[in-house]
Protein backbone atom coordinates (compact mmCIF):
# COMPACT_ATOMS: atom_id res chain seq x y z
CA UNK A 1 0.00 0.00 0.00
CA UNK A 2 1.02 3.78 -0.50
CA UNK A 3 -0.07 6.62 0.93
CA UNK A 4 -2.76 8.16 -1.59
CA UNK A 5 -2.18 12.18 -1.93
CA UNK A 6 -5.30 12.62 -3.95
CA UNK A 7 -8.60 11.01 -3.87
CA UNK A 8 -8.75 10.37 -7.89
CA UNK A 9 -11.52 7.81 -9.37
CA UNK A 10 -9.89 6.03 -11.67
CA UNK A 11 -12.35 2.92 -11.55
CA UNK A 12 -12.43 0.95 -14.55
CA UNK A 13 -9.45 2.82 -16.26
CA UNK A 14 -6.92 0.18 -17.60
CA UNK A 15 -3.50 1.70 -16.89
CA UNK A 16 -0.45 -0.20 -18.47
CA UNK A 17 3.22 0.89 -16.83
CA UNK A 18 6.21 -0.17 -18.46
CA UNK A 19 9.53 -0.72 -16.04
CA UNK A 20 6.70 -1.53 -13.41
CA UNK A 21 8.90 -3.42 -11.19
CA UNK A 22 11.04 -0.55 -10.59
CA UNK A 23 11.66 1.90 -7.45
CA UNK A 24 8.77 4.45 -9.34
CA UNK A 25 6.77 2.71 -11.23
CA UNK A 26 5.98 0.04 -8.45
CA UNK A 27 4.86 2.68 -6.53
CA UNK A 28 2.61 4.22 -9.61
CA UNK A 29 1.18 0.90 -9.73
CA UNK A 30 -0.16 0.75 -6.09
CA UNK A 31 -1.44 4.16 -6.41
CA UNK A 32 -3.08 3.45 -9.31
CA UNK A 33 -4.73 0.19 -7.96
CA UNK A 34 -5.73 1.84 -5.15
CA UNK A 35 -7.73 4.68 -6.84
CA UNK A 36 -9.79 1.67 -8.38
CA UNK A 37 -7.87 1.54 -12.08
CA UNK A 38 -7.39 -2.03 -13.35
CA UNK A 39 -3.22 -2.04 -13.83
CA UNK A 40 -1.28 -3.83 -16.11
CA UNK A 41 2.15 -4.11 -14.75
CA UNK A 42 4.89 -4.51 -17.76
CA UNK A 43 8.33 -5.87 -17.06
CA UNK A 44 11.33 -7.30 -18.81
CA UNK A 45 11.00 -10.43 -16.08
CA UNK A 46 7.43 -11.89 -15.25
CA UNK A 47 8.38 -12.95 -12.32
CA UNK A 48 8.91 -9.63 -10.72
CA UNK A 49 5.75 -8.06 -11.98
CA UNK A 50 3.94 -11.21 -11.00
CA UNK A 51 5.23 -10.80 -7.15
CA UNK A 52 4.08 -7.12 -7.58
CA UNK A 53 0.62 -7.98 -9.11
CA UNK A 54 -0.07 -10.46 -6.37
CA UNK A 55 1.34 -7.86 -3.58
CA UNK A 56 -1.39 -5.27 -5.24
CA UNK A 57 -4.13 -8.26 -5.03
CA UNK A 58 -3.57 -9.42 -2.05
CA UNK A 59 -4.39 -5.85 -0.69
CA UNK A 60 -8.06 -6.10 -2.87
CA UNK A 61 -6.96 -4.44 -5.64
CA UNK A 62 -6.70 -4.93 -9.86
CA UNK A 63 -3.43 -5.65 -10.83
CA UNK A 64 -1.89 -8.07 -13.50
CA UNK A 65 1.55 -9.41 -14.47
CA UNK A 66 2.81 -9.17 -18.08
CA UNK A 67 6.37 -10.03 -19.60
CA UNK A 68 7.00 -7.05 -22.05
CA UNK A 69 10.54 -5.49 -23.12
CA UNK A 70 9.93 -2.11 -24.08
CA UNK A 71 12.32 -2.63 -27.09
CA UNK A 72 10.45 -5.48 -28.55
CA UNK A 73 7.14 -4.99 -30.04
CA UNK A 74 5.99 -8.60 -31.12
CA UNK A 75 5.88 -8.67 -27.19
CA UNK A 76 4.48 -5.44 -26.16
CA UNK A 77 1.39 -6.84 -29.04
CA UNK A 78 1.15 -10.14 -27.45
CA UNK A 79 0.94 -7.97 -23.70
CA UNK A 80 -1.65 -5.47 -25.94
CA UNK A 81 -3.59 -8.70 -26.80
CA UNK A 82 -3.68 -10.52 -23.38
CA UNK A 83 -4.71 -7.12 -20.93
CA UNK A 84 -7.65 -6.63 -23.90
CA UNK A 85 -9.01 -9.83 -23.06
CA UNK A 86 -8.18 -9.47 -19.58
CA UNK A 87 -9.43 -5.73 -18.76
CA UNK A 88 -10.26 -3.87 -22.43
CA UNK A 89 -8.79 -1.29 -23.97
CA UNK A 90 -5.99 1.24 -22.86
CA UNK A 91 -6.78 4.67 -21.40
CA UNK A 92 -3.33 5.36 -19.40
CA UNK A 93 -0.02 4.94 -20.44
CA UNK A 94 2.78 5.04 -18.00
CA UNK A 95 6.69 4.97 -20.41
CA UNK A 96 8.20 4.30 -17.20
CA UNK A 97 11.25 1.86 -17.89
CA UNK A 98 14.47 4.36 -18.35
CA UNK A 99 17.57 4.35 -16.71
CA UNK A 100 21.61 4.77 -17.87
CA UNK A 101 24.80 2.24 -18.33
CA UNK A 102 28.12 1.99 -17.12
CA UNK A 103 29.39 2.01 -20.30
CA UNK A 104 27.82 5.25 -21.42
CA UNK A 105 29.22 7.51 -18.14
CA UNK A 106 32.33 9.09 -17.43
CA UNK A 107 34.68 8.47 -14.72
CA UNK A 108 35.65 12.47 -13.97
CA UNK A 109 33.10 15.26 -13.74
CA UNK A 110 36.03 17.04 -16.04
CA UNK A 111 38.48 16.45 -18.67
CA UNK A 112 41.25 17.79 -17.18
CA UNK A 113 40.95 15.93 -13.68
CA UNK A 114 41.25 12.45 -15.84
CA UNK A 115 44.10 10.13 -14.48
CA UNK A 116 45.85 6.96 -16.64
CA UNK A 117 43.45 4.42 -16.72
CA UNK A 118 40.20 6.18 -16.26
CA UNK A 119 37.36 6.14 -18.26
CA UNK A 120 37.25 9.43 -19.89
CA UNK A 121 34.48 10.96 -22.67
CA UNK A 122 37.24 9.53 -25.13
CA UNK A 123 36.74 6.07 -23.86
CA UNK A 124 32.91 5.98 -24.17
CA UNK A 125 31.30 2.89 -26.03
CA UNK A 126 29.21 3.27 -28.64
CA UNK A 127 27.25 0.53 -28.04
CA UNK A 128 26.72 1.34 -24.60
CA UNK A 129 25.79 4.98 -25.71
CA UNK A 130 23.10 3.43 -28.26
CA UNK A 131 21.57 1.40 -25.57
CA UNK A 132 21.21 3.92 -23.41
CA UNK A 133 19.17 6.13 -26.01
CA UNK A 134 17.45 3.58 -27.21
CA UNK A 135 16.53 2.07 -23.40
CA UNK A 136 14.77 5.84 -22.70
CA UNK A 137 13.62 7.19 -26.58
CA UNK A 138 12.82 3.96 -28.28
CA UNK A 139 12.04 2.14 -25.06
CA UNK A 140 8.99 5.31 -24.41
CA UNK A 141 7.74 5.47 -28.37
CA UNK A 142 7.70 1.61 -29.09
CA UNK A 143 5.21 0.99 -26.02
CA UNK A 144 3.39 4.03 -26.89
CA UNK A 145 2.93 3.14 -30.93
CA UNK A 146 1.48 -0.32 -29.48
CA UNK A 147 -1.01 1.19 -26.56
CA UNK A 148 -1.97 4.65 -28.19
CA UNK A 149 -3.72 3.20 -30.96
CA UNK A 150 -6.51 2.13 -28.38
CA UNK A 151 -6.72 5.84 -27.69
CA UNK A 152 -6.91 6.88 -30.90
CA UNK A 153 -10.10 4.83 -31.46
CA UNK A 154 -11.48 5.97 -28.18
CA UNK A 155 -10.40 9.68 -28.83
CA UNK A 156 -9.67 9.45 -25.26
CA UNK A 157 -5.98 9.30 -22.81
CA UNK A 158 -3.63 9.90 -21.39
CA UNK A 159 0.21 8.88 -21.50
CA UNK A 160 3.06 10.16 -19.34
CA UNK A 161 6.41 9.95 -20.23
CA UNK A 162 9.48 10.62 -17.40
CA UNK A 163 11.96 12.80 -18.02
CA UNK A 164 14.67 13.97 -15.57
CA UNK A 165 16.52 16.45 -13.70
CA UNK A 166 19.32 15.89 -16.51
CA UNK A 167 16.95 17.05 -19.26
CA UNK A 168 16.93 20.49 -18.43
CA UNK A 169 20.59 20.76 -18.04
CA UNK A 170 22.84 17.94 -18.52
CA UNK A 171 24.39 16.31 -15.44
CA UNK A 172 28.78 15.78 -15.30
CA UNK A 173 29.39 12.09 -16.21
CA UNK A 174 26.42 10.88 -17.91
CA UNK A 175 26.10 12.44 -21.36
CA UNK A 176 23.86 9.82 -22.95
CA UNK A 177 21.58 9.61 -20.07
CA UNK A 178 20.93 13.88 -20.17
CA UNK A 179 20.48 13.54 -23.87
CA UNK A 180 17.92 10.60 -23.73
CA UNK A 181 15.95 12.39 -21.31
CA UNK A 182 16.25 15.19 -23.22
CA UNK A 183 14.66 13.72 -26.29
CA UNK A 184 12.20 12.23 -23.84
CA UNK A 185 10.98 15.66 -22.81
CA UNK A 186 11.06 16.97 -26.21
CA UNK A 187 9.06 14.07 -27.75
CA UNK A 188 6.58 14.63 -24.63
CA UNK A 189 5.92 17.75 -26.34
CA UNK A 190 5.89 16.27 -30.02
CA UNK A 191 3.21 13.69 -28.71
CA UNK A 192 0.82 16.02 -27.13
CA UNK A 193 1.24 18.58 -30.29
CA UNK A 194 0.31 14.92 -32.25
CA UNK A 195 -2.27 13.65 -30.95
CA UNK A 196 -4.19 16.61 -29.49
CA UNK A 197 -6.98 16.62 -32.25
CA UNK A 198 -7.24 12.81 -30.94
CA UNK A 199 -8.40 13.58 -27.20
CA UNK A 200 -5.13 11.81 -26.73
CA UNK A 201 -3.04 14.30 -23.46
CA UNK A 202 0.97 13.75 -23.01
CA UNK A 203 2.51 15.17 -20.29
CA UNK A 204 5.91 13.94 -18.04
CA UNK A 205 7.33 14.25 -14.61
CA UNK A 206 11.15 14.90 -14.34
CA UNK A 207 12.03 13.26 -10.73
CA UNK A 208 14.61 14.85 -9.19
CA UNK A 209 17.42 12.88 -7.05
CA UNK A 210 15.73 9.25 -5.20
CA UNK A 211 17.99 7.22 -3.18
CA UNK A 212 17.09 3.48 -4.66
CA UNK A 213 19.15 0.24 -4.32
CA UNK A 214 21.52 1.16 -8.00
CA UNK A 215 22.64 4.12 -6.09
CA UNK A 216 22.58 4.26 -2.82
CA UNK A 217 26.38 3.09 -2.45
CA UNK A 218 27.20 6.10 -4.93
CA UNK A 219 25.46 8.45 -2.60
CA UNK A 220 26.24 7.36 0.97
CA UNK A 221 29.68 6.10 2.30
CA UNK A 222 29.27 3.06 4.86
CA UNK A 223 29.18 5.04 7.82
CA UNK A 224 26.18 6.94 6.54
CA UNK A 225 27.81 10.11 5.44
CA UNK A 226 27.08 11.40 1.98
CA UNK A 227 29.88 10.95 -0.46
CA UNK A 228 31.24 13.81 -2.27
CA UNK A 229 28.74 13.64 -5.42
CA UNK A 230 25.75 12.72 -2.88
CA UNK A 231 27.03 16.24 -1.01
CA UNK A 232 27.09 18.06 -4.08
CA UNK A 233 23.34 17.11 -4.86
CA UNK A 234 22.05 17.81 -1.36
CA UNK A 235 23.79 21.46 -1.85
CA UNK A 236 22.10 22.30 -5.38
CA UNK A 237 18.97 21.53 -3.28
CA UNK A 238 17.16 24.27 -1.77
CA UNK A 239 15.22 21.96 0.64
CA UNK A 240 18.62 20.06 1.10
CA UNK A 241 17.11 16.61 0.87
CA UNK A 242 16.28 13.51 -1.67
CA UNK A 243 12.85 12.70 -2.80
CA UNK A 244 10.92 9.90 -2.12
CA UNK A 245 8.95 8.02 -4.64
CA UNK A 246 5.94 8.75 -3.08
CA UNK A 247 5.93 11.93 -3.67
CA UNK A 248 5.85 11.50 -7.37
CA UNK A 249 2.39 10.05 -7.01
CA UNK A 250 0.30 13.41 -6.56
CA UNK A 251 1.80 14.80 -9.67
CA UNK A 252 1.11 11.04 -11.51
CA UNK A 253 -2.78 10.77 -10.57
CA UNK A 254 -3.43 14.58 -11.13
CA UNK A 255 -1.36 14.46 -15.10
CA UNK A 256 -3.25 11.49 -15.80
CA UNK A 257 -6.87 12.96 -14.83
CA UNK A 258 -8.91 14.16 -17.51
CA UNK A 259 -10.89 16.20 -15.33
CA UNK A 260 -8.08 17.84 -13.25
CA UNK A 261 -5.58 17.92 -16.30
CA UNK A 262 -8.28 18.25 -18.90
CA UNK A 263 -6.17 21.19 -19.87
CA UNK A 264 -2.61 20.13 -19.43
CA UNK A 265 -0.49 18.16 -22.42
CA UNK A 266 2.90 18.66 -23.09
CA UNK A 267 4.15 19.67 -19.79
CA UNK A 268 7.49 18.22 -18.35
CA UNK A 269 6.28 18.55 -14.51
CA UNK A 270 10.21 18.82 -12.22
CA UNK A 271 9.70 17.04 -8.76
CA UNK A 272 13.05 17.96 -7.56
CA UNK A 273 12.52 19.66 -4.43
CA UNK A 274 13.77 22.50 -5.76
CA UNK A 275 17.00 21.39 -7.63
CA UNK A 276 15.82 22.58 -11.25
CA UNK A 277 15.00 26.53 -9.32
CA UNK A 278 18.52 26.97 -7.87
CA UNK A 279 21.28 28.58 -9.39
CA UNK A 280 23.50 27.03 -6.61
CA UNK A 281 24.15 30.84 -5.62
P1 LIG B 1 14.44 1.29 -11.58
O1 LIG B 1 15.74 0.76 -12.11
O2 LIG B 1 14.03 0.91 -10.19
O3 LIG B 1 13.26 0.93 -12.59
C1 LIG B 1 13.44 0.86 -13.97
C2 LIG B 1 12.69 -0.37 -14.45
O4 LIG B 1 12.81 -0.44 -15.86
C3 LIG B 1 13.28 -1.67 -13.88
O5 LIG B 1 12.23 -2.46 -13.35
C4 LIG B 1 13.89 -2.34 -15.09
O6 LIG B 1 13.85 -3.76 -15.05
C5 LIG B 1 13.00 -1.80 -16.20
N1 LIG B 1 13.61 -1.94 -17.52
C6 LIG B 1 14.88 -1.67 -17.89
N2 LIG B 1 15.06 -1.98 -19.18
C7 LIG B 1 13.86 -2.45 -19.63
C8 LIG B 1 13.40 -2.93 -20.87
N3 LIG B 1 14.20 -2.99 -21.95
N4 LIG B 1 12.11 -3.32 -20.98
C9 LIG B 1 11.28 -3.25 -19.91
N5 LIG B 1 11.66 -2.83 -18.70
C10 LIG B 1 12.95 -2.43 -18.57
O7 LIG B 1 14.52 2.84 -11.72
P2 LIG B 1 13.55 4.00 -11.25
O8 LIG B 1 14.40 4.92 -10.46
O9 LIG B 1 12.30 3.49 -10.66
O10 LIG B 1 13.28 4.68 -12.66
C11 LIG B 1 12.03 4.74 -13.33
C12 LIG B 1 12.12 5.84 -14.36
O11 LIG B 1 12.38 7.07 -13.70
C13 LIG B 1 13.24 5.65 -15.37
O12 LIG B 1 12.81 6.13 -16.63
C14 LIG B 1 14.34 6.56 -14.84
O13 LIG B 1 15.19 6.97 -15.87
C15 LIG B 1 13.50 7.69 -14.29
N6 LIG B 1 14.14 8.53 -13.28
C16 LIG B 1 14.64 8.03 -12.13
C17 LIG B 1 15.22 8.90 -11.19
C18 LIG B 1 15.80 8.38 -9.90
O14 LIG B 1 16.44 9.17 -9.18
N7 LIG B 1 15.58 7.15 -9.52
C19 LIG B 1 15.26 10.27 -11.45
C20 LIG B 1 14.73 10.75 -12.65
C21 LIG B 1 14.17 9.88 -13.55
Amino acid sequence: MVNLPLNIDYKDKVVVITGAGGLICSAMAHAFAQSGAKVAALGRRLENVQALADEIKAEGFICEGYKANVLDPEELELARQAIHRDFGSVDILINGAGGNNPRATTDNEYQHEAKDGDKTFFDLDPSGVDMVFKLNFQGSLIPTQIFAKDMVEKKSGCILNISSMNAFTPLTKIPAYSGAKAAISNFTQWLATHFAGSGIRCNAIAPGFLVSAQNKSLLFNEDGTPTARSAKILNGTPTGRYVEAEELLGATLFLCDDRAASAVTGVVMPIDCGFSAYSGV
